[in-house]
């Protein structure tokens, strides 16, 4: 991935900062956004510490504000003159059963992971048109495929995701652009750390494999999504689970 320009959401932590790190290790010059700052920076100085052939430029993006997502793009595109890689990783859950979910609830999750990703990609995809190259990843969830009691909101974004990749695979196929999810299961992070005992316990006695995958289990999927291997490779959807759902 050497020359190649990235873009990761959600880089400061869990499977964003993994794929950040996955894909500057590859060698591509990786811009990690993100909210915290001074974790972005940790991100960064893992890179240099691990001595990885890329590397990890922090920015403060917050990827609800769709002016600053196209000022941030239009600055990439400018500085770097393209972008050949985009993950849009930034997601949040805000859990609840449908009869009391009020409607910030519901808009706040359609906002951070679906809206978002519609700005992302569509201010990236324009840039990646001109250049007749890309790869754009977007982490989904498990959620979205099979559904799940208490994430009407999220499930709801992640399946809108699906149709979303598809759509935009299908729309710029011929400009040598692809269009990828991943859908993980349950993967430690803080996400999953909050989780009550009963909850984890519950769940590994329904994964085959008996336990919940690593970040870099993930980003080692985001990176072959994100290279110029899985070139015949578009409108997928890549499930990570440890076979929970099959
Ligand atoms: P995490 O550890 O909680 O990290 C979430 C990331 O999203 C952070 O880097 C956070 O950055 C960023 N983010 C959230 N809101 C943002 C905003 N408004 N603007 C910019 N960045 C924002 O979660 P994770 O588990 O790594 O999740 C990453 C993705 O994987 C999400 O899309 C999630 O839905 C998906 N996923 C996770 C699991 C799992 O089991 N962990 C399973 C299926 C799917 P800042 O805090 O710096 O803003």
């Amino acid at each position: 991935m050497e020359n190649r320009i990235a873009i990761v959401t959600g880089g400061s932590r869990g499977i964003g900062r993994a794929a950040c790190l996955a894909l500057a290790e590859r060698g591509a010059t990786v811009f990690a956004c993100g909210r915290d700052e001074a974790a972005l920076k940790e991100v960064c100085d893992e890179a240099k510490k691990r001595e990885l052939s890329g590397k990890i430029e922090p920015f403060v993006l917050d990827v609800t504000d769709k002016k600053a997502i196209d000022t941030f793009v239009e600055g990439v595109g400018e500085s770097a003159g393209k972008i050949d890689i985009l993950v849009n990783n930034a997601g949040i859950t805000r859990d609840g059963l449908l009869m009391n979910m009020d409607d910030d609830q519901f808009e706040d999750v359609l906002t951070t992971n679906l809206r978002s990703v519609f700005w992302m990609s569509r201010a990236v995809s324009r840039l990646m048109v001109r250049k007749r190259y890309g790869r754009i990843v977007n982490v989904g969830s498990i959620s979205g495929v099979m559904g799940n009691a208490g994430q009407t909101n999220y499930a709801a974004s992640k399946a809108g995701l699906i149709g979303f990749s598809k759509s935009v695979g299908k729309e710029l196929a011929k400009r040598n652009i692809t269009c990828n999810v991943v859908a993980p299961g349950f993967i430690e992070t803080d996400m999953t750390a909050s989780l009550p005992e009963k909850v984890t316990e519950g769940a590994k006695q329904l994964i085959p494999m008996s336990r919940f995958g690593k970040t870099e289990e993930v980003a080692s999927v985001i990176a072959f999504l994100a290279s110029e291997s899985a070139s015949y490779v578009t409108g997928q959807v890549v499930v990570i689970d440890g076979g929970l759902h099959m």
